[in-house]
């Protein structure tokens, strides 16, 4: 086993990683609430972190290794699920736009900056028969209809300290999470890490869009990046202009 939890009580955030899976839990005095609950072994993995109520799962963006596990984790807490509002457009039948494999294929660095994880690379496979998108098979669901859909602009439902930001470009429907108190950005896949430094995502299905994305996210005075995949990054000032290592060390299970 080689699940990898790190607390970090200051910004009110656990990250679960499994090799390149991140999830996080987030706490406010509102409620808790699980982003990218994306294997479908996250209900285990999350169960003992989790006492009191979940009062939301939720996703920035439809891929199945941000989704997959949020069926299960939701129905085990009776939890609502909140997604993207254009991934809930692909539950009705619009078709999603994924990264091709080569596109995939340039984000490595940030594969090889995690401990590789078994079990999170079996889930990953068997997930994308679960929930979500990314193969030609388009967008899957099992399990409940999410309760929802996450607008730019809006307060994060179950997180209110969180408010929902449209991040475009490495899909149609990525999104990212905004903390102005702790000045946290919670980054989905338009962000990534590796090697310690911040990465506007080269996997992306509009150039465009994610060009626009990284100039809106880089007025943000972001002091805490935590990324969907990669280890989280922490500066003085901003992510965007300096970056230091951090004291909270990730435990390895
Ligand atoms: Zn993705």
């Amino acid at each position: 086993m080689s699940l990898v939890i790190e607390d970090m009580p200051d910004l009110g955030v656990t990250r679960l990683s499994r090799w390149i899976f991140n999830c996080y839990i987030l706490r406010t005095d509102e409620g808790t609430v699980v982003v990218d609950a994306g294997l479908p072994h996250a209900a285990a993995d999350l169960a003992a972190r989790i006492d009191g109520p979940l009062h939301a799962v939720v996703a920035t963006h439809g891929h199945s290794d941000h989704v997959a596990g949020a069926p299960e984790l939701a129905a085990h807490h009776g939890a609502p699920i909140w997604l993207p509002t254009a991934t809930l457009g692909y539950l009705d039948g619009t078709r999603p736009r994924t990264p091709t494999l080569a596109a995939a294929a340039r984000i490595w660095p940030t594969y090889m900056d995690q401990p590789f994880d078994r079990v999170g690379l079996a889930g990953f496979v068997s997930g994308a028969w679960v929930a979500g998108y990314g193969t030609p098979a388009g967008m899957r669901w099992r399990g409940s209809a999410p309760e929802g859909g996450l607008a730019d602009g809006q307060p994060l439902p179950g997180a209110p300290d969180w408010t929902v930001i449209n991040a475009e470009g490495h899909t149609d429907d990525s999104i990212a999470l905004w903390n102005p108190a702790t000045r946290t950005l919670l980054s989905g896949d338009a962000v990534l890490t590796a090697r310690g430094k911040v990465w506007h995502t080269p996997e992306v299905v509009d150039p465009s869009s994610a060009a626009s994305t990284r100039q809106r996210l880089e007025r943000l005075p972001v002091a805490h990046l935590l990324p969907g995949h990669g280890r989280p990054v922490h500066a003085n000032e901003t992510v965007w202009s300096e970056q230091r290592s951090r004291s909270h060390a990730p435990r390895a299970r």
